[in-house]
């Protein structure tokens, strides 16, 4: 608050409908700014470390797509809202011996990053659900400590997961490093665009950007924008979620 400014008389947290519809009004003007459609871009709400109750009130107000990074942590909350119809998306680490559950249980993954992985998947997706969407997790960093392959093996990886027949390729998810600094943010974003650029008749989709940077990733061409912490507001830690 700006010194002068009056202190509110109630001083309450936003609730999540207000946080959703202050978000989806940042969309719109980052696309604005950008000269998009605001269509052009879906929120994906990023559910680790929140409880079922919180996610219910986001799909009540019409969110639909949410995103979990924990097998373990994800399989429970799937169960309980299952009558939503919401559309789950993987965002985290994959190990292969996860990855039925993955493949059964969610609409997306966005982190792809190995072929074996990619293989797993399109083997165990149930032939009664339409084909799995996933992305290629490109670590443009450098950063070891992260997941995604290099550029360098993209190419070879494209083609390969092309050839999947229970997968649909859509396109590249990267969370570059972290910066308080736009011009560094949209550099990031900018490289992951590129990427993308030889594949726009193939690949439709760039999801990157957090609560911390999705204006800068809008500004950069993202079509898919996670966010977590502004949406729903501060994290359980791992092992703490319930309903
Ligand atoms: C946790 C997470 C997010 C959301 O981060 P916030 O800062 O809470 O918005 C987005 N993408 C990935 C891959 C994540 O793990």
């Amino acid at each position: 608050m700006q010194s002068g400014e009056k202190t509110p008389t109630t001083t309450t947290m936003p609730n999540d409908d207000s946080r959703l519809r202050v978000i989806m009004g940042q969309i719109a003007d980052a696309c604005a700014g950008a000269g998009r459609a605001p269509d052009t871009v879906a929120l994906l709400g990023v559910s680790k470390g929140q409880g079922i109750n919180a996610i219910s009130r986001l799909a009540q107000q019409g969110l639909t797509a949410f995103g979990e990074n924990y097998v373990q942590e994800a399989l429970p909350k799937l169960a309980a809202l299952a009558a939503l119809n919401l559309n789950w998306h993987f965002i985290g680490r994959l190990q292969a011996n996860k990855t039925r559950e993955v493949a059964t249980g969610f609409a997306w993954v966005h982190s792809v990053d190995r072929l074996k992985v990619a293989e797993r998947l399109s083997a165990q997706r149930p032939d009664d659900r339409p084909p799995l969407n996933c992305c290629i997790e490109i670590n443009t960093s450098g950063e070891l400590t992260k997941g995604g392959i290099d550029p360098s093996a993209l190419a070879e990886l494209v083609a390969a997961i092309s050839t999947l027949p229970r997968l649909r390729l859509r396109g590249f998810m990267a969370l570059p490093a972290l910066s308080t600094d736009l011009d560094t943010q949209r550099a990031g974003f900018r490289r992951v665009r590129e990427l993308l650029a030889p594949y726009r008749d193939q690949l439709d989709t760039l999801s990157m950007g957090t609560s911390e940077d999705f204006g800068a990733a809008i500004a950069e061409g993202a079509t898919i924008v996670r966010v977590g912490t502004a949406l729903f507001g501060p994290r359980v830690p791992r092992g703490l979620v319930d309903s």
